[in-house]
């Protein structure tokens, strides 16, 4: 079968996918080890016996709903591709509104930051690429979480040091820069019965205290572990912005504000921790 017509098959049969071409030309170019460039310049080679049941196979698992990232086990974050595994949340366009935004701070030239439960790790070390004299540390709670993040930083030559625990607990700091998507979604969400997020791990998704227990943890936390004037950049959900920008305020944060993501939802919320003497 042809390249194209192996496609439109497939873009058929996942039709209840919202991104049913994407998907279907992922899990080819993952079969065939190409690119999406590769697939479109030779839509008319032939696929043999193998790369047909590989491909069927695969398709078959995304009707079932699995995740086309568990499925080729990556997914692409600012440019890059990260291993992805169940133990991680699969990286979204949305949180590179924290990387630009994190790339626009009035940070020192080697900055130390700290990415809290980093997962795959695509946040810390986009980062760390980005801006190779900063001093980035990842944290995870997940052993098999820090594991992913380090295969990764590895991969991409990122020289991160990867600290397990619980938010900022195993840090002493002080940091010029704290990040962290943490989870935020009330357990009652039915976001979580949908699509991809059924298979991501609860613990990444999932906070009490309608979603907020987290985050409030780690601005509690952040005060004390900050640098004077250091920053701290929380991904959030889109109704979340006005308790976020509270919390960092009662918590002695200043310059407090939101950026959008992608979709023009509220997404990230940062402040500046200034001491009470300065
Ligand atoms: N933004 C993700 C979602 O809505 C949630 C990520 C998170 O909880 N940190 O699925």
């Amino acid at each position: 079968m042809r390249i194209d017509v192996a496609l439109r098959d497939a873009r058929s049969r996942l039709a209840s996918s919202p991104s049913a071409s994407l998907d279907a030309e992922l899990l080819l170019c993952h079969v065939l080890k190409q690119t999406r460039t590769w697939l479109f310049t030779w839509s008319d080679r032939e696929l043999d016996a193998d790369q047909l049941v590989a491909f069927e196979a695969l398709l078959a698992r995304r009707q079932t709903g699995e995740p086309v990232a568990h499925l080729t086990g990556e997914r692409e974050f600012f440019g890059r591709p990260f291993r992805v595994t169940a133990d991680t949340l699969i990286p979204r366009p949305d949180t590179e509104t924290l990387i630009d935004v994190a790339l626009t701070l009035p940070l020192p030239k080697s900055a130390t930051v700290v990415d809290l439960g980093t997962g795959t790790g695509a946040i810390g070390i986009t980062l760390a690429l980005e801006q190779p004299d900063w001093q980035v540390t990842l944290v995870d709670y997940s052993d098999a979480a820090l594991q992913v993040a380090q295969y990764n930083a590895g991969q991409l030559g990122a020289p991160v040091r990867c600290v397990a625990g619980s938010w900022l607990t195993p840090c002493d700091g002080p940091f010029d820069l704290i990040v962290s998507n943490p989870p935020y979604i009330d357990a009652a969400d039915h976001h979580l019965d949908e699509g991809d997020v059924r298979f991501e791990p609860r613990s990444a998704l999932v906070a009490e205290n309608h979603g907020l227990a987290d985050l409030s943890d780690i601005v509690r936390q952040a005060s004390g572990k900050l640098v004077d004037g250091g920053w701290l950049m929380l991904e959030h959900g889109f109704e979340q912005s006005e308790a976020v920008r509270t919390l960092l305020a009662e918590a002695g944060f200043d310059q407090v504000r939101t950026a959008q993501d992608l979709g023009g939802n509220d997404r990230v919320t940062l402040g500046r921790f200034a001491s009470a003497s300065s």
